[in-house]
């Protein structure tokens, strides 16, 4: 996800979503783009930001910009945030939930212990 602060100082958002297209955890592909402003992204893309199917990128931007909205302008409610953040242990990700393979797709690109697939682990160049 990027922000950007253009020259008319509206708020744009890019989120990118990834599906897998084989069964190691390089094979991914773009699967779902959001160009997140409410009112750009229905007038220009048709794309509706309350959709509510599964897991979509523009979801993600949205929460996004609710949060950077919320907080931008708020520096003592920011770091009451980072700390409630900090205080809350993060819920198990899909990928731990499922062993970190699911439907035959290895889910584990940074873990050669939990790869199942054997192709290089990101982050050992
Ligand atoms: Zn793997």
């Amino acid at each position: 996800m990027a922000c950007t602060n253009s020259a008319n100082n509206r708020i744009v958002s890019i989120d990118v979503e990834c599906m897998a297209t084989g069964f190691t955890h390089e094979d991914r592909a773009p699967c779902s783009v959001a160009l997140v402003d409410t009112h750009e992204a229905m007038v220009l893309l048709n794309i509706d930001l309350n959709a509510q199917n599964g897991h979509l990128a523009t979801e993600d931007a949205r929460a996004s910009i609710l949060l950077y909205l919320q907080y931008k302008d708020n520096a003592r409610d920011l770091i009451d945030a980072r700390r409630r953040l900090l205080n809350t242990r993060p819920r198990t990700t899909p990928a731990k939930a499922n062993n970190y393979k699911y439907e035959g797709v290895c889910l584990s690109a940074y873990s050669a212990n939990l790869c199942t697939c054997g192709r290089p682990i990101r982050g050992d160049d």
